[in-house]
């Protein structure tokens, strides 16, 4: 059976920046979109396509602390680089994935990719932030890096696209994510005039960013930049292309736990945050230059 939409957002009129690398339009959580709505999925952030421009000045955002969730970043265009104090390091490029587990506790620094940054051109790139059950969020801080080529891949026939897959199952291809709750995470290139359609288990809040281009989902139409909220009716989620279209379909089973949320902790309760806060500044998520 077919889910309905329960709704389709907009994209906010302004962006927000993330120290100076990062313009990105906040779609979740947002009006009529709580973190509880969409969990275990607690923030994504899209940085549309924008050219930054070359710059001798690396931007980024400088070292800041995480604990209690999962960072996923998603690159489209242009490289993100990274360090952690895990003593992690790497760089980001079209097609890949960066799944970090803060867990415990982490300090990173995320920036535009060095010579990416000196060349300049259009940056695209998404940002989810994946919550983590309780008795998982003290898990000893890690990532998975994932690239474009470990991806689960789905060619659609007659040359009507590809479907990344890389959490979860789409159709009866397997990504390679290693999540702590059921997720699926597909990132969809669909032809103008093509279709796909798939299913995601009922219970799943479910979401689909349309990235680029314009698509019929479900007998209704989203457009460019526009965020599609699903209900929990069905299971089938068919697609049709308007126009060449890039999409990120996200649908995870809820955890259903207080969220306790400030700034770069969630935690369950407020009285972890505090500890959470107290350890930060006592040195405990370790040290990052
Ligand atoms: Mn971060």
């Amino acid at each position: 059976m077919k889910r309905s939409i329960e709704r389709i957002f907009q994209r906010p009129a302004q962006p927000g920046m993330v120290g100076d690398g990062f313009r990105v339009f906040n779609m979740i959580p947002g009006k009529g979109i709580s973190q509880k709505r969409m969990s275990p999925f607690l923030l994504l952030d899209f940085n549309a396509a924008f050219d930054f421009g070359p710059s001798d000045h690396i931007r980024g955002v400088d070292v800041h602390p995480h604990k209690g969730f999962e960072t996923v970043t998603i690159a489209y265009k242009g490289s993100v680089a990274h360090h952690d104090s895990s003593g992690n390091s790497g760089i980001i490029r079209p097609g890949d994935v960066q799944w970090m587990t803060a867990g415990a506790g982490i300090l990173h620094k995320e920036y535009h990719e060095e010579e990416f940054s000196k060349k300049g051109g259009l940056f695209e790139m998404v940002q989810l932030w994946v919550n983590l059950p309780a008795k998982d969020k003290s898990t000893p801080a890690h990532y998975q890096g994932i690239t474009s080529d470990q991806m689960g891949k789905v060619v659609l026939p007659d040359a009507g696209g590809v479907v990344n897959v890389i959490a979860g199952t789409f159709q009866d291809t397997t990504g390679p994510a290693s999540t702590y709750t059921p997720i699926n995470l597909f990132d969809i290139k669909l032809e103008e005039q093509h279709e796909t359609s798939f299913m995601v288990p009922q219970n799943h809040n479910t979401g689909m960013l349309v990235v680029n281009g314009e698509v019929v989902v479900n007998g209704e139409v989203a457009g460019e930049h526009s965020f599609v909220l699903f209900d929990h009716d069905g299971e089938e989620i068919s697609i049709r292309a308007n126009k060449n279209a890039v999409l990120l379909v996200l649908s995870g089973e809820p955890i259903d736990e207080p969220i306790a949320s400030y700034g770069p902790f969630v935690m369950n309760t407020q009285a972890e945050i505090y500890q959470a806060f107290e350890d930060f500044q006592a040195g405990k998520f370790g040290v990052l230059e």
